[in-house]
């Protein structure tokens, strides 16, 4: 059997449109969730990576926001968007007259992939058979929280909550009905709005990321 065809993805779609159905029995709280995540080895991603970063936040919010994968201060914090990105997001949610503590906050991927350069350690993309291995969680994540609103910030995130690889210009401003009866709208991750902080088009961009909150919060 090959790495691809090892992923649940044969499985799926569940009753729920989700892998979880099987797993979901044992985990009935976002702290066993997180207990769960922690023993991961689904993927190799865990045996570089300082800890697991699970999601948080209120356990019945009515949004969730769903990022890539922790960045190197997640990795360390062992807690989500608490880097510069996330700093941008917290403006962002405040701009869009929502509230952190309100919300649930998570990732497509649960540990930090990076490269190491010297003393740092560079952000990598996940790739597709890391992402589908981790789904698993937040399917569980959306089980338990039920969110009416998945907001998905970039492609992975995306591929993630919809199981497909689309991408955010197609998908922008718009809501998108998912199969568990959620609502999901695609805008960029913050860490593009870092990416072109000294751009001209940064004003519009971080201007567009705030709509893409509000039409969350209506
Ligand atoms: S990245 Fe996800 S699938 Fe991979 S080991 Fe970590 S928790 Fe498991």
């Amino acid at each position: 059997m090959n790495a691809r065809s090892a992923t649940p993805a044969a499985k799926r779609p569940s009753r729920k449109g989700t892998q979880s159905a099987d797993v979901l029995p044992k985990i009935r709280s976002l702290g066993a969730l997180a207990e769960a995540e922690e023993e991961c080895t689904r993927c190799p991603l865990y045996r570089f990576a300082t800890q697991v970063v699970p999601g948080e936040g209120k356990s019945r919010a009515r949004i969730m926001l769903v990022g890539e994968q922790p960045g190197d201060k997640e990795d360390i914090a062992g807690r989500p968007f608490v880097g510069p990105a996330g700093r941008l997001l917290d403006d962002a949610i405040v701009a869009a007259g929502l509230e952190r503590k309100e919300l649930f906050i998570t990732n497509a991927v649960k540990h930090f992939k990076f490269e190491q350069r010297g003393k740092r350690r560079l952000h990598k993309k996940p790739n597709p058979y890391e992402i589908e291995r981790c789904r698993i969680w937040l399917d569980i994540e959306r089980l338990l929280v039920r969110p009416q609103i998945i907001v998905a910030m970039g492609a992975t995130a995306i591929r993630s909550v919809t199981g497909r690889a689309m991408t955010i210009a197609k998908l922008r401003g718009r809501l998108h009905p998912l199969a568990d009866g959620a609502q999901m709208i695609a805008t960029i991750h913050p860490s593009y709005l870092l990416r072109i902080r000294q751009d001209p088009d940064w004003p519009a961009q971080q201007k567009l990321f705030v709509r893409d909150l509000k039409l969350a919060r209506r």
